[in-house]
């Protein structure tokens, strides 16, 4: 329908996120055709609208973004054989796994990732899938994801570089790499839309140093670049990485990456843990993003990042919920308070005092929240989503204040969405679409997905 309008109002608390972080009692926007033309108190807004929603007693945010997934991995979430291992380790139990998916793997894992995301708040994904067997594509990603209606910024992985060569994954997951470049041409052509309000985002995203070549790394960032698509990859996310780049390249992962042209404001890495200070101001003065995913990096014991310090330098810091055999969730919001937890235990185990006047060290909830919102759009390279503001898109989340998680912490609502525990949220609106209303996904069978999920799972462990 066209020029359909959207009014909500009467919100205890509306989270701006703005230039001046305004937060607005009693609050609600107004929007048309998925852009907002209207934030502020409820007396200040228009009477009506073609949906208009009451959300006395709840607190709204921008929605919230997702850095870095796997979605395929919630097929294989807590596999015995890789649960107590690093990430090379887990990496060889679960590839030979990983290469008997079929595309209807693909989309049911698809849906199950962006359900439980949508759940939890977000309202923008990036995904990153890197094999493609028994025929997959990312295009079955693509379609899936339009079945939840989630804005996707889908990472066209790839891996090149087999055991037989020198790399970490066997050689029945790798693929040709004039195949990978031809095959990332057609999805930009067929599905990448640059402009605002835009669902599908198309990435160029080899997956690691130990999984390609360098050639297939600087062809990607050239034929990116020529079509002003972003560049994604893991980097620097365990030691173990570390010492292969040194003994395999000569450089350290940043470093590796700079000799491949592989730095900019149109890349961001994922993890980015083992990084010194002179790499932080790499990223800083090149304009590389960080997708921090806090619960995969514990999971696997691979450190913890140095987001404090990414952010004093300026650098661009999102939140990722990473792929979900390590995690094994995708709750965003969940995310956000990891994050925030993190950050506290490095800086203690860092030797930073955690009283009196050097409090202001500890990283608060709202910059957790920060991440999680305008600091995520910047990483995907974004300006219309991440906050709510005249003329962005109308994607935003509400949670009702009045549940047991929140009870005695309604003095500061937006701290008790983080430090409480995590909940799911009661709305969530993309581009002026309601995908979520009353904690339940809209117009979506979730029962009948977990069931063919969990068939789906069963079968992939057993063949
Ligand atoms: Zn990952």
């Amino acid at each position: 329908m066209k020029n359909k309008t959207i009014l909500i109002k009467n919100a205890d608390f509306l989270i701006t996120m703005d230039g001046h972080r305004r937060e607005i009692r009693d609050g609600g926007l107004f929007a048309r055709d998925g852009f907002i033309e209207q934030v502020g108190p409820s007396s200040e807004l228009p009477e009506t609208a073609d949906e208009v929603i009451d959300l006395k007693g709840h607190i709204v945010l921008p929605g919230l973004i997702n850095t870095h997934h796997h979605f395929y991995q919630t097929l294989t979430r807590a596999v015995p054989a890789a649960q107590d291992v690093n990430l090379f380790h887990w990496l060889k139990t679960l590839y030979p796994i990983w290469a008997r998916m079929t595309p209807e793997d693909i989309r049911i894992s698809t849906k199950t990732a962006l359900s439980e995301l949508a759940l939890s708040g977000c309202t923008t994904a990036s995904d990153h899938l890197y094999l493609f067997p028994n025929g997959s594509k990312l295009d079955d990603e693509i379609e899936a994801a339009s079945e939840i209606g989630l804005r996707l910024h889908a990472s066209r992985g790839s891996m090149s570089l087999g055991e037989s060569k020198g790399g970490l994954p066997p050689d029945s997951v790798v693929d040709d790499e004039e195949y990978i470049l031809k095959d990332s041409l057609r999805l930009i052509q067929r599905y990448h839309d640059p402009k605002p309000g835009s669902k599908v985002q198309i990435v160029l995203a080899p997956c690691s140093p130990f999984s390609v070549t360098g050639e297939l790394m600087a062809q990607s960032a050239i034929l990116a670049r020529e079509y002003g698509v972003q560049l994604h990859t893991h980097l620097a996310e365990t030691q173990d990485e570390e010492a292969f780049c040194l003994e395999k390249f000569g450089y350290r992962p940043l470093g590796y990456m700079q000799s491949l042209d592989w730095v900019g404001n149109d890349v961001w890495f994922a993890h980015s843990v083992h990084i010194n200070k002179e790499e932080i101001q790499v990223y800083a003065h090149e304009g590389c993003g960080v997708a921090h995913c806090p619960s995969s990096n514990m999971r696997l014991g691979s450190g913890a990042a140095p987001i404090m310090d990414f952010i004093k330098a300026g650098v661009k810091v999102g939140i990722g919920v990473d792929g979900s055999a390590s995690n094994d969730g995708s709750h965003l919001l969940a995310e956000a308070r990891q994050a925030m937890l993190l950050a506290r235990l490095r800086a203690g185990l860092m030797g930073a005092s955690l009283s009196g006047e050097d409090s202001e060290l500890l990283f608060t909830a709202r910059q957790s929240l920060e991440l999680a919102t305008i600091g995520g759009a910047s990483v995907l390279g974004r300006k219309d989503i991440g906050s709510l503001e005249v003329g962005k898109c109308a994607d935003f989340i509400a949670i009702n204040l009045n549940r047991l998680e929140f009870t005695g912490a309604l003095h500061d609502p937006v701290a008790a969405i983080l430090f409480c525990q995590p909940v799911n949220v009661d709305l969530n609106i993309v581009h002026g679409e309601i995908i979520v209303k009353d904690q339940q996904m809209v117009n979506f069978d979730l029962q009948k997905l977990i069931f063919d999920h969990n068939n789906a799972a069963s079968k992939l462990l057993s063949d």
